[in-house]
């Protein structure tokens, strides 16, 4: 086995496609050797080294002999020798995995430095302070990332903050500011000084021996792959434990040297909004870390890099014109090599120019969009590799207000919930409604904070600009609800204790009151004591929107539709380019105070005299709606669910609401309650709701079907062509399908008949139980489409509730017992089996039925791509998700 790949200007063993075996860092030093970009000589020892030394605590027999050998070449080059009294060679060790672990960079720069060499290095570049500078932080590095680590030690701090306390003590004492002013006899004893504490802490001397620093160093690179840190990164991004990390070894090229040296960091375009200008910082007479270590201010290194806070600072294009015109050739050539935006290190030793390292850079969603845009029409790339490089995460960024992102890194945690609706929201506490209102309309910026939330919310919820709940799962009320407006939302927060009455939450050990400020961040679910800074999406948006989106459709097979249920949801969703709407759940037709009323009181009915009073009520609203959002959407397809209220969330459940209702309907609270107790159910979300609903009271479904029939009327009169699609929720069986089915056709006959118009319309229904995708072939047989509700079938199929999951779910991912939640993401294993097995079975008896899902999947980029693959017709997902799932969509058939 070849244990070590050299990259220098003689020979380079490596190039970019040697991922796996190099890490990115190393094959990327190696392609640069490779182009002939100047890179300080070194090797890189591969991540089967790493497996090997995890699996036998030993390094392989011929990596000593290997590693002697390809040090030669680097001295040979360098014309220096490592442990050399005379011309000591000093090199770096850095590790470098396949892919790039943030905050995991274990580096150790200037290994080599011993009483030994150090007078060497002084003769050699005659300059003391420079030298003892490098020595103090090679200590400080060598006993964070090797020392420490491999003991048992707890250390206030760390023992890297204890040394800088040293540092902040001295400068205190000599009255000095910035590091690069202390002399050469300070970093001296600052150095002894470190030893010492080194000494008293970790009961152990610094190495005074270059051989022992460097295997030793190795050998801390490849523990801290399965440290605490490294694992838990891994498993959030579903890193493979078995990649292993490479090492790299390099000669030291100094940026600490003197004034005609420096150390930097430049991206080849802006990687905040994706301009294509140079972009970048620099610090003069500085090593490594310091231009990202913020002690001291970093210059810009051109006018396109000007901040408010360094453009008053010197540019290295104005400073030193020719190393800037070199780095702008270097950036040039990287850019065009790799096709992609450069996030480039560099150093300058006594100006000469050295590239220590070249990657694909970060960047914010809307420059990630533009730069793979732009790059299509600079011909750098193809559009497929455009679509494929943007991140659905990158188009979230862009459509909603964001968490600054540097302002969060650095915030404490507070507590963390279900990530239910996107963005980041800011704001005071509010406990219920009303207060929301009327705090908003005060002009304060308003989180509003519940249980669960009911209908009877929904006006609150849509005033604040965030809504947390302490119950409820993925597809809750309030997940669904704020998901369908795009508003931030984090659910399932087990967490909080709430006092609604003292208007009071506690958290941990933390009280809060009604008007303290919380930041929420719904990507992740995150909740931050403190007011956080959020991005607003770009300005710029329409114009590269719309071009990526019109190249996704290029590409894309899946249709994609929305889950809309307002008129202007209906123009929402075409605008965000939905060909249709996959589910318009009627029930949240009547979440608006001035229907909900109606709809409580045809569930709160006694007898079908007065059901039939309230559903009169009900339909001139429904009609109205179905005639606007028909007439929206058309020509194309609006999938109008019957009534499927699970009616534990329409009914009032606080004392306050019941009086409310009481008074508003004119009845006694008694009857309510005893009402409330007839209807109340064990597990309602299996009770009577769904189709149950109108087969058990048939006027509910004929009240609707009227509705859609004199909308439908009314816009063929009008010439508009419009297309509803009738679908029936959760049915189990055949027979249930057809109950509703004839009922549905006898009522459409009728309309059309006495009005002597026929109106386009199809009956399909939602499979979303497990027996209706073993019958599926038997359904199909009589319905035009199917469209799975993933929700309730994950629900049924796990045998998980919806609303009760947060109960146990943190601790199912914690344990390894699911990998994530099923309400998010599809299980594909168990509920997509059946899908498929429905699919089938569907089929086998109907070829031309139209299969789509409209569960929150929908709206998931791997999901999607999982119904990419089983050939749905369509997905359909909450509006503001429809870019995202075109993305994915064209995606999920580039892949
Ligand atoms: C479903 O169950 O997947 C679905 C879309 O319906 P709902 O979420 O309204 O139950
Ligand atoms: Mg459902």
């Amino acid at each position: 086995m070849k244990n070590i790949y050299s990259f220098n200007e003689n020979f380079t063993d490596g190039n970019k496609n040697n991922l796996d075996l190099l890490g990115g860092k190393g094959a990327n030093l190696a392609e640069m050797s490779n182009i002939k970009i100047p890179v300080p000589p070194g090797f890189t020892i591969t991540t089967e080294v790493c497996n090997y030394f995890i699996k036998n605590n030993a390094f392989p027999k011929n990596l000593p002999s290997e590693l002697k050998s390809a040090l030669n070449e680097i001295e040979s080059i360098m014309n220096q020798k490592f442990d050399d009294s005379n011309k000591p060679l000093l090199v770096s060790v850095r590790s470098g995995a396949k892919q790039s672990m943030p905050g995991m960079m274990e580096t150790v720069l200037n290994i080599g430095l011993t009483s030994k060499t150090i007078p060497g290095l002084i003769k050699l570049f005659n300059n003391e302070r420079f030298v003892y500078d490098s020595y103090r932080r090679l200590i400080m590095m060598y006993a964070d990332v090797v020392m420490e680590k491999s003991k048992n030690i707890s250390i206030e701090g760390g023992i890297r903050y204890q040394l800088e306390l040293i540092v902040e003590k001295e400068k205190k004492k000599k009255n000095i500011i910035n590091d690069y002013d202390f002399s050469a006899n300070d970093l001296k004893l600052l150095s002894n000084k470190f030893k010492s504490k080194i000494k008293s802490t970790l009961g152990e001397d610094f190495p005074d021996d270059a051989n022992t620093q460097l295997w030793n160093s190795i050998k801390a690179v490849f523990k801290s792959w399965n440290g605490n840190r490294a694992k838990h990164y891994r498993k959030i991004e579903n890193i493979p434990n078995n990649w292993g990390t490479a090492v790299n070894v390099q000669a030291m090229v100094f940026g600490n040297l003197n004034d005609k040296s420096a150390t930097g960091v430049a991206f080849s375009r802006n990687p905040s909004n994706g301009k294509n200008s140079f972009y970048g910082e620099w610090l003069i007479n500085a090593q490594g870390e310091d231009v990202v270590a913020g002690i001291r201010t970093p210059n810009p290194i051109n006018k396109d890099s000007y901040l408010s806070t360094n453009k008053n600072l010197v540019t290295l294009e104005n400073s030193m014109p020719k190393i800037y015109s070199d780095l702008i050739k270097f950036k040039n050539i990287l850019e065009l090599h790799y096709k992609d935006m450069q996030d480039i290190e560099f150093t300058i030793q006594n100006h000469r120019l050295w590239i220590l390292q070249t990657r694909n850079a970060k960047r914010s969603g809307f420059a990630a969009i533009k730069i793979a845009l732009d790059m299509i029409e600079e011909n750098l790339i193809s559009e497929v590799d455009a679509l494929k490089r943007i991140k659905p995460q990158n188009l979230s960024e862009m459509l909603h207000p964001n968490i600054d992102p540097e302002k969060e890194k650095n915030a404490t945690l507070l507590t963390k919930g279900l990530p239910a609706g996107p963005g980041g929201a800011s704001g005071k506490i509010v406990f219920n409604s009303e207060d929301a209102i009327s705090w908003k309309k005060n002009g304060d910026n308003v989180i509003l904070i519940r249980n669960e939330t009911s209908p009877e919310d929904v006006h609150g919820m849509f005033a604040s600009d965030g809504i947390v709940t302490a119950k409820g799962g993925m597809t809750s009320h309030a997940a669904l609800v704020a998901r369908g407006w795009g508003k931030c939302c984090i659910v399932g927060c087990s967490e909080l204790i709430i006092n609604d009455s003292n208007k009071t939450v506690i958290i941990k050990n933390t009280l809060l009151k009604e008007g303290d400020i919380i930041t929420i961040n719904g990507n992740s679910g995150n909740i931050y004591l403190k007011k956080l800074p959020l991005i607003s999406s770009n300005i710029h948006l329409n114009q590269y929107f719309n071009r990526l989106m019109d190249l996704c459709d290029k590409y894309k097979k899946l249709a994609v539709r929305a889950n809309a249920e307002s008129p202007d949801d209906a123009i929402k969703a075409k605008e965000f380019g939905a060909t249709g709407i996959g589910l318009c759940r009627t029930e949240h037709m009547f979440f608006l105070p001035d229907r909900i009323q109606s709809m409580q009181e045809m569930i709160l009915a006694s007898n079908k005299d007065e059901r039939c009073a309230a559903l009169q009520k009900l339909l001139p609203f429904q009609k109205d709606d179905f005639y606007k959002i028909l007439k929206n959407m058309t020509p194309f397809p609006v999938t109008i669910r019957l009534l499927d209220p699970p009616l534990h969330e329409f009914l009032p459940n606080t004392e306050e609401q019941i009086s409310l209702l009481a008074k508003n309907l004119s009845i006694s609270k008694q009857l309510i309650l005893n009402r409330i107790d007839s209807l109340k159910e064990l597990n309602p979300m299996l009770g009577h709701r769904g189709c149950r609903l109108g087969i058990l009271y048939p006027e509910i479904t004929e009240m609707q079907i009227e509705a859609i029939s004199l909308a439908c009327i009314d816009l063929y009169k009008e010439g508009y062509k419009c297309f509803p699609e009738i679908m029936v929720p959760l049915i189990g069986s055949l027979n249930e399908f057809k109950n509703q089915k004839n009922l549905i056709n006898k009522i459409i006959l009728k309309n059309q008949k006495k009005f002597n118009i026929s109106f386009k319309f199809s009956i399909g229904t939602m499979i979303e139980l497990p027996r209706a995708c073993f019958v599926a072939d038997e359904i199909a047989k009589d319905a035009d489409f199917f469209s799975f509700g993933t929700n309730d079938l994950t629900q049924t199929t796990y045998g998980f509730s919806r609303d009760d999951i947060n109960t146990f779910l943190n601790y199912y991912i914690d344990n390894n017992i699911i990998s994530k939640d099923p309400f998010q993401s599809i299980d594909q294993l168990g509920v997509g089996k059946l899908i498929k097995i429905a699919i089938n079975n569907a089929l086998k008896t109907n070829s031309k039925i139209k299969l789509g899902i409209c569960g929150e999947h929908g709206g998931d980029p791997s999901s999607i791509n999982f119904f990419n693959e089983i050939n749905l017709n369509y997905i359909s997902c909450s509006t503001f998700r429809v870019p995202i799932a075109r993305l994915a969509a064209a995606q999920a058939v580039l892949k």
